[in-house]
Parts: structure tokens; C-alpha cells; sequence
């Protein structure tokens, strides 16, 4: 038994879009393109990702290792025709990942879904329980006038939608075997695009978020590195994240957002909230939060994100990064309402990955598929050295590439909007906003002070477990499909 029954190559089966092989129609929106493909049609498509490999010259990076964690029955799942949650995108973005031949530079994983024991390391049992049995709901509930909703759950942001659980639980599965994969010095970088959730509460659902997969994988970060950082770039507040950690010195979490109690979600995270405000409270001073106006430009955020993250890095010193990359802060987003691009939203990804500390980096919110996939994908040749290698016109044999409407990966903000947004962000209070987090750090502990006190329990026994019984039965699974594939077409489907 090795890691390699984790491990696959492409053409995975159902590498393609694929059938829907359950009851309820799952993705309704696109349902015609997840039609059937054949394995000569699998076939065909890996030979021209490993042309564009070639073309493009994508190999592996030079030093360090990165990994990419999916699960595409993840991507089945339908939350409601009006739900901007689509999880659709990711099929998305594995799509321009693939195209581009980037598979080929990474290690690619299909993450076993979390189990239940792995949850509950953040979640309630009770929160837990009612989420695996709660019924699936066609419509949600109306929330001001139904007293059943319990958890939050069944109302219009977080519905009961068919497969919830399952969904859950392989979205936080593919984020903790991120974090499996840097513990284990596996990966300097994981990706997790299906995860990122960081809404989601203890006991509670929250923003189309059910499970915080981000707090799970930083609990496991934590049985091996002494300090992470957590950084935010989704349009919203990254809420969850903050209050789990709130009480600690070993997270520091830093959330750039949208900032306007009353209109926008959810109205938490601004400037001067900075954690515990006692400070005989370890977390005192390890949240920082900088709260943004609609319009914000490439420049402005760059600057901002460069000035504040390189100070933070070189006060809390982490050993670790978890980096959630909502792509509702890009221009265009149905959600946001900020003036990002790509190149903007990428230059994070890039700064965070110079300082050369393991990562995780996450997914999140991002409700305009096509840019999401843009920039998921841009940000993953970020992550193995190849951005400069990729050609910016989308390769001719990418799926859906008439979805994307430009063929580029960099649209212009004319393009994508039409007209900008006004920038409601003077470069004066920007510079105030820098200000404030420099003197907050001055608060913050010199990192080499900062001790092991709180060590999450560990799971142990329990966990291995469960991991080889996983393993033992996926590699049943993954044997059976093999010989199917063989008889079927004769190909030899390994690289
Ligand atoms: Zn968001």
C-alpha cells in the first residue's frame, strides 16, 4: 500500500465532464455539457494537454513541491437555480488548469472526503448531526417567518440542497489533505480551490458556508508548526476564521474586505477590531482587519496587501500561511463590487509565495464563474513558476472556453464592466489603515516568544485508523475502474 493510490495522473476517468449518476438533477445550469464523454474523447484531450505542456514548457518548480486537491463530485452539487454559489466553477478551473498542462507540474490529489471525527474537531456534534440528517429542502425557507430554521440552515443563503453533507464534507476533505501534505513536508504549496468556506461557524452556517475547512486544516497546521497566518482576500469578512482563532497567539489573521455595516455581509471586521480587547487575552492584537470601500484598483491593493503582509511577516514570523483567495473581490463579480483584475487579485498569491513559507491556499467566494476560473487558474501557474510561460489566450481546446466570452485570461476592466466602479478609496486612508496595523504589531510579541500552550488534541488513533480503512477501500475502488478502463479501450491511461 503506497501514497500512490492518493495520487492520480491525468486522464483521470471521468477526467472530462462526466455523467451525473445520481437521482436529482444536480447542476441544472449545465447540465448539457456534463453529458457523457467517451474515453476516446478522454484520450484526445490528454494528448493535446500534454502538447500544451510541451508548448508551453511547464515543468515541475525548481526547489519545492506543489500539490492540487479536488474532488470532482464536489462539483455536482447545485445549491438552487438562483444560488450564486455555483460549484460549477471548479469544474471550471480545473478546466484552464488542465489546458494549460499544468497538471503535469504538480502533484495531483483526489481528497477523500472528511469524515465525521474530522469535523468535529471544530464543529458541535449537534450542529454535526443535524446537518447529516436535516431533509433536503426544494425550496428554502422564508427565514424571518419560519421558527424550524435551526442553524441557519434551510434559509436562502444556506439552503438544504440535495448531497449537503457529502458536499461539506468533501470540500473540508480536500483542505485538510492540504494540510496533510505540508505537515508531512509533502508539499511547500497545496491547493485547495473547493474550500475556503470562512463563514461558517462552530454551530452554525453562515454566508453559503457550512463547514470552515480553513479552521480544520489551520488545527492541523498547528500539530506541526508553532505559528500560521491566515490572509484573506475575499470580498467579505473573513469572520469565521477570526473569532475561531480569536483567543490565541499562534493565528494571526489578516482579512482585506468590503466594509459597510448595515448593507454588506456580514458587517464584522472593522479597522479597530483587533482581536480580544483584554490584554491578558494571548489573542489581543492578532487580528487585523482592513475594512475596504467599493472600487478598489490593482494598485491600491497591491500596495496595501504589500505593506501590510510584508509587516506582519516579519513581526509574527509564521511558519505556516493559509491564504483564502475569494474571487468575489475581482471586477465583475456578482457578489463584489471592487475594480480587481486578475493580475491584481494574482500579485497576493505572488508575494505571499516569495516569502517562501509552506503554504495552503484555499478557494472561497466567487460567484462570476468565468473570472474565477481566470484567476484560479492564473494563481496556480503562479504557484508552480509558470505564469510568465503560459500563453494570456485561452487554449483553443479548453471546455467551455465560449463561456469565458474574451479569450483572454487578463479582459480589461472595460471589458469585463464596461465602466469601472467609482474607487471610494482615497490614498489617504489607506495609508492611515497602514499606520494602524504597524502600531498594533508593536503590540505583538517578538515570534520567537510565542510557545506550544495549546496544541490541538490529536486525533491519534482514531485518525489512522480511519485513514487506512479510506485507503484500503479507494484502492478496491480505483483497482476495479482501471481494469474497466482497460478492457474498454485498450489505452494506456497512465503518463
Ligand atoms: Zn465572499
Amino acid at each position: 500500500m503506497s501514497m500512490d493510490s492518493f495520487r492520480y495522473k491525468p486522464p483521470k476517468p471521468n477526467y472530462l465532464p462526466h455523467n451525473v449518476d445520481v437521482d436529482e438533477p444536480i447542476v441544472e445550469d449545465f447540465y448539457k455539457p456534463l453529458g457523457s464523454v467517451t474515453d476516446l474523447e478522454n484520450a484526445t484531450y490528454f494528448n493535446k494537454i500534454k502538447r500544451a505542456a510541451q508548448t508551453y514548457n511547464i515543468t515541475r518548480p525548481k526547489g519545492y513541491n506543489v500539490s492540487f486537491h479536488t474532488n470532482p463530485e464536489m462539483e455536482k452539487h447545485h445549491f438552487g437555480q438562483t444560488h450564486p454559489m455555483k460549484p460549477w466553477r471548479l469544474t471550471l478551473t480545473k478546466s484552464l488548469v488542465t489546458s494549460y498542462g499544468m497538471s503535469f507540474a504538480m502533484d495531483n490529489y483526489v481528497a477523500r472526503a472528511a469524515t465525521y471525527e474530522e469535523l468535529n474537531m471544530f464543529h458541535s456534534n449537534d450542529y454535526l448531526d443535524y446537518l447529516g440528517t436535516a431533509p433536503a429542502e426544494d425550496t428554502p425557507r422564508d427565514v424571518d417567518t419560519d421558527k424550524e430554521v435551526k442553524y441557519n440552515l434551510g434559509g436562502s443563503d444556506c439552503p438544504l440542497f440535495y448531497g449537503l453533507y457529502d458536499y461539506c464534507s468533501m470540500s473540508a476533505g480536500g483542505s485538510l489533505d492540504a494540510a496533510r501534505k505540508i505537515c508531512a513536508k509533502q508539499s511547500d504549496i497545496a491547493v485547495s480551490w473547493g474550500g475556503g468556506l470562512h463563514h461558517a461557524k462552530r454551530s452554525e452556517a453562515s454566508g453559503f458556508c457550512y463547514i470552515n475547512d480553513i479552521v480544520l486544516a489551520i488545527l492541523q497546521l498547528l500539530r506541526c508548526f508553532p505559528r500560521v497566518l491566515y490572509i484573506d482576500i475575499d470580498v467579505h469578512h473573513g469572520d469565521g476564521v477570526e473569532e475561531a482563532f480569536f483567543s490565541t497567539d499562534r493565528v494571526m489573521t489578516v482579512s482585506f474586505h468590503k466594509y459597510q455595516p448595515e448593507v454588506f455581509f456580514p458587517g464584522t471586521g472593522g479597522l479597530e477590531d483587533n482581536g480580544p480587547k483584554s490584554e491578558h487575552n494571548p489573542g489581543a492584537h492578532h487580528a487585523i482587519n482592513v475594512p475596504l470601500n467599493d472600487g478598489i484598483t490593482d494598485e491600491q491593493y497591491e500596495w496595501l496587501f504589500q505593506s501590510i503582509i510584508g509587516q506582519v511577516n516579519e513581526r509574527f514570523r509564521p511558519s505556516a500561511i493559509a491564504l483564502q483567495c475569494g474571487a468575489d473581490s475581482l471586477a465583475g463579480d456578482r457578489l463584489g463590487r471592487f475594480n480587481l483584475q486578475v493580475q491584481g487579485h494574482a500579485a497576493c498569491v505572488n508575494f505571499c509565495k516569495k516569502l517562501g513559507i509552506p503554504m495552503i491556499i484555499f478557494g472561497g467566494g466567487g460567484y462570476t464563474p468565468r473570472n474565477v476560473a481566470r484567476a484560479w487558474a492564473f494563481e496556480t501557474a503562479i504557484a508552480i513558476d509558470c505564469q510568465d510561460k503560459i500563453d494570456p489566450v485561452i487554449p483553443m481546446h479548453t471546455p467551455w472556453r465560449d463561456h469565458f466570452h474574451h479569450e483572454t485570461l487578463f479582459p480589461t476592466l472595460e471589458q469585463i464592466l464596461g465602466e469601472p466602479r467609482a474607487n471610494k478609496n482615497t490614498q489617504k486612508r489607506l495609508q492611515d489603515m497602514v499606520q494602524h496595523v504597524t502600531e498594533q504589531l508593536r503590540f505583538v510579541n517578538f515570534a520567537p516568544s510565542v510557545q506550544y500552550k495549546t496544541i490541538p488534541p490529536d486525533l491519534g488513533g482514531i485518525r489512522d485508523d480511519v485513514e487506512a480503512r479510506l485507503k484500503e477501500e479507494s484502492e478496491e475502488k480505483n483497482d476495479r475502474l482501471r481494469r474497466t478502463r482497460e478492457e474498454g479501450v485498450g489505452i494506456a491511461m497512465e503518463l
